[in-house]
């Protein structure tokens, strides 16, 4: 059976599509503490957070009988370009031995390259011919629709009567997601949620706190990773943006293989260093919002250059960013009032610059 580690919703989309590649899968269960233990207990300690998840992830899948690993990777300055190699050694120490299909970026390995490992990736699937393509094809649109539908939620949630009923409407989409065995029972499951989320009231005249969420992949995309930070501010009443989603990641992968895209540097980073730090500086200098969280896993290189380049920013900019580090501890007091004090400050200087 062939795994591959957690990262937000992916599974979801990527668990069907092998069911229809009628490629044999072991989703390992969702994120817990529990993952995060089981990847402390193989990695040097100094490792960032994500490498430990999915170490773990790779460690449970292991033993629900996953033996073949496919794993995208970057190539890049960062640990990120060294995860596959180094993750491989130290589960092949401990006793997870697997096969791996190391999907590096095609912008680096070359298009050729990528495919033939993709390939022997999925070389016992079922399915044969144009139908792969097919297939491949629809769960990339299903994926860019579940992340342009729940980027919807997120951002209406702030103009409902009831503040937590876009987070109820989100977590039940995901379970149904999660029930579905064929991707157009994921895709109907789309449609649904759109009409539900139609029919959910709205306040009127509401002037809710605008914030850009932004930061290490990772942890941007996976709520295990941020404690929940998405639905902390819906229900606070925040209208929030995540730029970086994975139907961005793959966009972003392709058009960097074939050798067009965002080249530009930002102003304040004009160079990849390694994760997406030049992209969330761009994305910072780009925010129309209210205000910006900026996040990161502890031990990050690239994000925390972003970090110094944000602090220059937000002197020369004024604009407002709470830097939250995620380690480890998985106590959640902590970044709850530290959350609750950065919009209450964003509401009141909402109101002050309104003139109300
Ligand atoms: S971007 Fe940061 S968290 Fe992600 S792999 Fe690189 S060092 Fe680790």
């Amino acid at each position: 059976m062939i795994t591959f580690p957690h990262i937000g919703p992916v599974y979801l989309t990527a668990a069907l599509m092998l069911k229809e590649l009628g490629i044999p899968a072991a989703v390992p269960p969702a994120n817990t503490s529990e993952t995060l233990e089981r990847g402390k207990s193989v990695s040097p300690e100094e490792m960032c957070m994500p490498f430990k998840f999915m170490a773990g992830n790779l460690i449970q899948a292991y033993e629900q009988g996953a033996r073949s690993v496919i794993m995208p990777a970057t190539v890049g300055p960062c640990r990120l370009g060294e995860y596959g190699e180094l993750l491989k050694r130290l589960l092949d120490e401990a006793g997870y031995e697997m096969e791996w299909h190391l999907l590096d970026s095609p912008g680096t390995i070359g298009i050729r390259q990528w495919f033939a490992r993709l390939k022997q990736a999925g070389r016992n699937r079922t399915v044969k011919g144009p139908r792969v393509l097919f297939i491949c094809i629809r769960a990339v649109r299903l994926m860019q629709q579940i992340d342009n539908l729940e980027a919807e939620i997120k951002r209406r949630s702030a103009y409902m009567k009831e503040p937590g009923s876009c987070v109820g409407l989100l977590r039940g989409f995901r379970k149904a997601l999660s029930e579905q065995e064929r991707m157009a029972g994921a895709f109907a499951a789309v449609r649904d949620c759109k009409r539900a989320l139609r029919k959910l009231p709205l306040e009127s005249g509401r002037r809710p706190v605008k914030i850009l969420v932004t930061g290490e992949i990772y942890t941007s995309i996976e709520t295990a990773a941020n404690q929940g930070l998405e639905e902390r501010l819906m229900l606070m009443g925040c209208e929030v943006r995540r730029p970086v989603t994975i139907s961005w990641w793959i966009r972003h992968t392709i058009r960097a293989g074939l050798g067009v895209g965002r080249k530009a540097g930002s102003n304040y980073l004009p160079y990849s260093i390694g994760g997406y730090a030049r992209e969330t500086v761009q994305d910072m200098e780009q925010s129309g919002e209210d205000g910006i969280i900026k996040i990161m896993p502890s031990g990050c290189m690239p994000e925390i250059v972003a970090k110094a380049a944000s602090s220059v920013m937000e002197e020369e900019h004024g604009i407002k960013v709470l830097h939250l580090i995620f380690d480890e501890m998985r106590g959640a007091a902590g970044y709850e009032t530290r959350i609750e004090a950065f919009v209450d400050m964003l509401e009141r200087r909402k109101c002050v610059l309104s003139g109300n």
